[in-house]
């Protein structure tokens, strides 16, 4: 388990490395977020002992039983917030997280403007797009994206550094990645985080700043 773990890390480090050299002038930075939703914190442990410090929750209560004695242990933890967020866990997030990618509607906007504030914290924000405009997932649509951006800085003050997305599961995903790479250089949007264990590579080649990978380090996932 541990040497798989380690060698899981490695071997992908290796493989973006060489993605990112592919890419060539569209390259993006390329950062790996280790997925560990659902890992024990004996898996995570095992991932932060080959020095890697990136990593990705889903959930706001899951994060908060693994990660803050892991966080005393290694204080240089940049950890993602991936999953949908509720108004009323915002004040948890906010103390919980770096980074949280899936703002996406006023409210949620508002509620971490507000506990950042109260906390002294600030964050790193992505805002969630709703690429393949599914109806059952989260994030804006494209076409809603510009306004939304607008209002996180006029209204509440906030600077959005990133957008993040998930294509429709199954479809080729080079259209939607080239999409979102898109719709953030038109909006003078920094960053994009796209790009799973199935397609992270495909991401890179078309500018994936943060790829956010969890079977293919971890294994498959229980439940
Ligand atoms: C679970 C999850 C991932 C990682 O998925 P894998 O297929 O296990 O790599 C990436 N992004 C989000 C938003 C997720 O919820």
């Amino acid at each position: 388990m541990v040497m798989t773990i380690q060698q899981n890390l490695t071997e992908i480090k290796n493989k973006i490395k060489l993605g990112l050299e592919e890419a060539g002038s569209r390259t993006g930075r390329g950062q790996l977020i280790a997925v560990s939703k659902t890992r024990s914190v004996e898996e995570i442990r095992t991932a932060l002992q080959t020095g890697h410090r990136q990593f990705g929750e889903n959930r706001v209560q899951e994060a908060a039983m693994k990660w803050p004695d892991l966080r005393s242990e290694f204080p240089d933890i940049d950890l993602h917030l991936i999953g949908p967020l509720q108004s009323n866990k915002a004040a948890e997030a906010v103390a919980l997280f770096d980074v949280i990618e899936t703002i996406d509607r006023p409210k949620i906007a508002a509620a971490i403007a507000k506990e950042m504030k109260a906390q002294g914290k600030e964050l790193k924000l992505f805002v969630q797009v709703n690429i393949g405009e599914e109806p059952q997932k989260a994030g804006v649509a494209p076409r809603d994206l510009e306004a939304f951006l607008k209002q996180c800085q006029e209204e509440f003050d906030l600077t959005i550094s990133g957008l993040m997305c998930i294509p429709p599961v199954e479809e080729e995903p080079s259209p939607y990645f080239v999409l979102l790479k898109h719709l953030a250089e038109e909006n003078k949007v920094p960053l994009v985080s796209m790009g799973m264990s199935s397609d992270f590579e495909t991401a890179l080649q078309f500018g994936a700043d943060f790829v956010r990978v969890g079977t293919a380090i971890f294994g498959e996932r229980q439940s």
